[in-house]
């Protein structure tokens, strides 16, 4: 006889499974359209851009499972045997219904195939679901939650993968066909059933069978499985979307549709609250709270029944004041398995928090009112701007005649803060000495607009934007270096008409030293460890040349902390954190110095005024004292000269 399957075996009634059927795929369906009705009402567009390096990301992503094996490889090989074993099962259902219904196909070698694909499909989900459970029960990893769902849900798949395997016992341990054997999981348990029992109980565990896995469908737009269409919509739109420069448009404080599907694609893995800074310090902010209370909150005032997924923590309805705490580290977007920026969301919602007045700590509205009136954050004098280059003898750009092929933008902090402006001076230094024909804008140098479009104070930011390019297109100023990562990344990236190229220094200086304008004569004989600041790292992607200029210096050993490169540590300045006094069980900073001291280097390198200033301050506090120091490049470049 030819290998082949008998369809709704001993099953009568076939027309309830129908109906159940009809039930749970309209249910399915009433719930994906309430979140397209809720993505229409909380988005202020519903474009979709094509972008074939989106597609591509989200094939990779969905199908291999990329971004969540990065960094989690236990949890990466869960994910997979569970998706691809639900997917096998479900593709599976889907050819029998054709072979059913459509045409015969499944007979013969390809009934073996088949029935072997399948066995191996059901196998991979029952150890990825058992995986799992033992992860988040057994092994309790810290990030994972322990709510309702997270046990239901899996064990709603346990249930209904060893349902589908008892059952294939129950209908070989009667049929006892000669192809039995392809079964190979159905067949082992067939044993354990004698024909009449077997036959007897088959058609009560089918229909339980079936209603389990019809319920499951049923009940994906109502719990965290939504995650199976909501994160690869979202991973889609994060990598088309066009990015934002808020200030320049109307609604920027806006959620858009890529943020709206990322709050309902997001699964509540933890990976971002591993990765946060803040929570790490002990502070009552968590990207991914914050990213279900935004959910829950677009959900009730969207939908008219509120938020449909029934076992929802509901506690975290409430967006409160804590998003002040992030440090837009960007450490959250580089883990998450949906590229969900949560910093941005973050920055979305300072815009609306600046825009009505509310929830705007005191400390921060007074920075923001001197960085009106002083076009800085602190409150000196512009007189004193250019102060820290008495004795240098600069060039100022500004003066009438003055020409120079780069200028320097020192930045606010460099500018006035007494341990920041060394980083200034040593950077001037090191031009000179490699011959730069460079000049400052002095007096006249304004402030990049960092602070208030971190904070969300776009109205501010776009003024100080303009007025800057304003300033280089009237001194013809083509090329520029910053000391700052922040001054650097805002004129790099949001400012769409700047008529000049930004660099860090860390880049000039990689590129005087490829030209041999830079040439170490000294060495300097230390063990050092380098900080990679925020912005420069992750946010920019500049790892290599600093970590090139240290190594170059002759005698110099650089080791790594446990955090480095695009997962290092926030000193906790950035965002607008450093005018602002928001405390922790610990401070940041202090985090990161203890984890450099634990190296045995003897300094501590960074590129970033406001890094610099933050874990000199942890040192101090932290009773650090010498030989271990935390220092600039720029000063670390000058010993070596
Ligand atoms: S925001 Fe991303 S990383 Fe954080 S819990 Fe959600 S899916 Fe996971
Ligand atoms: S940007 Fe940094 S501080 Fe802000 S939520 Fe993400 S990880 Fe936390």
């Amino acid at each position: 006889m030819t290998p082949h399957r008998v369809m709704f075996w001993q099953i009568g009634n076939v027309w309830i499974f129908y109906v159940l059927a009809g039930l749970a795929t309209g249910l399915f369906l009433a719930g994906v359209v309430a979140y397209v009705s809720v993505w229409k009402k909380s988005s202020r567009s519903l474009e979709i851009p094509f972008s074939k390096e989106a597609l591509k990301r989200m094939i990779l992503d969905t199908f291999l499972g990329r971004r969540v094996l990065q960094g989690d490889v236990a949890a990466g090989l869960m994910h997979l045997l569970i998706f691809w074993g639900f997917l096998s099962l479900f593709i599976g259902t889907s050819l029998l219904a054709i072979h059913h219904y459509i045409f015969t196909f499944l007979e013969g070698t390809a009934h073996l195939i088949f029935s072997f694909g399948l066995e191996v499909g059901g196998l991979m989900l029952l150890a990825g679901v058992i995986w799992a459970l033992i992860r988040r029960y057994l092994q309790r990893v810290p990030r994972l939650e322990r709510r309702l769902e997270d046990a239901v849900v899996p064990l709603w798949l346990l249930l209904a993968a060893l349902s589908g395997f008892i059952l294939e016992g129950l209908r070989l341990a009667v049929e006892r066909s000669p192809w039995g054997g392809w079964s190979f999981v159905g067949w082992c348990l067939s044993g354990f059933f004698s024909p009449a029992g077997a036959e007897g109980l088959y058609p009560y565990l089918w229909w339980g069978h079936a209603l389990l896995c019809l319920g499951f469908i049923a009940v994906i737009p109502y719990t965290k499985l939504f995650h199976i269409l909501g994160a690869p919509a979202g991973i889609y739109l994060q990598g088309a979307s066009k990015p934002i420069v808020l200030g320049m448009e109307e609604g920027a404080g806006e959620f858009d549709l890529g943020d709206a599907i990322f709050f309902d694609g997001c699964m509540r893995c933890g990976r971002c609250v591993e990765a946060c800074p803040s929570v790490g310090a002990g502070e009552p902010f968590a990207p991914r709270d914050f990213v279900q209370a935004l959910r829950q909150a677009l959900w009730q005032e969207h939908f008219p029944l509120g938020d449909i997924r029934f076992m929802s923590p509901k506690e975290e309805s409430k967006v409160d004041e804590n998003f002040w705490y992030c440090t837009t580290c960007r450490a959250c977007l580089e883990i998450c398995p949906v590229y969900g920026a949560a910093f941005e969301v973050v920055t979305k919602k300072r815009v609306l928090a600046v825009e009505e007045g509310t929830m705007v700590p005191k400390l921060l509205n007074q920075t923001l009112e001197k960085l009106f009136k002083y076009n800085n954050p602190w409150e000196s004098s512009k007189r004193k701007r250019g102060a820290w280059a008495d004795g240098l003898e600069l060039i100022d750009l500004t003066k009438r005649g003055a020409e120079a092929d780069l200028c320097y933008f020192v930045g606010c902090t460099t500018s006035f803060d007494d341990t920041a402006q060394m980083i200034a001076r040593s950077f001037s230094k090191v031009l000179q000495t490699a011959g730069v024909n460079f000049g400052i804008l002095g007096k006249k140098e304004p402030c990049c607009g960092d602070i208030a479009r971190r904070v969300g104070e776009l109205g501010l930011f776009e003024e100080q934007r303009k007025g800057s390019e304003e300033l280089f297109d009237k001194y013809g100023i083509t090329e520029v270096a910053t000391s700052s990562p922040h001054c650097f990344h805002t004129f790099k990236n949001e400012y769409p008409e700047a008529p000049f190229r930004a660099r860090h220094y860390t880049q000039v200086l990689r590129e005087l030293m490829a030209e041999g304008k830079l040439r170490f004569k000294k060495g300097v004989e230390a063990t050092v460890t380098y900080h990679d600041p925020c912005y420069l790292g992750r946010h920019n992607r500049i790892f290599d040349e600093p970590r090139e200029i240290i190594r170059a210096i002759p005698g110099i050993n650089l080791i790594e902390m446990t955090h480095y490169q695009a997962d290092s540590l926030c000193c906790g300045g950035g965002g607008g954190r450093m005018w602002q006094d928001l405390q922790g069980e610990v401070k940041m900073s202090e985090v990161r110095i203890r984890e450099a001291e634990a190296t045995g280097a003897e300094i501590l390198i960074t590129a970033c005024p406001l890094c610099l200033i933050m874990l000199e301050d942890a040192r101090k506090a932290a009773g650090l004292k010498e030989p271990f120091r935390v220092m600039d490049l720029n000063e670390l470049v000058l010993q070596a000269l």
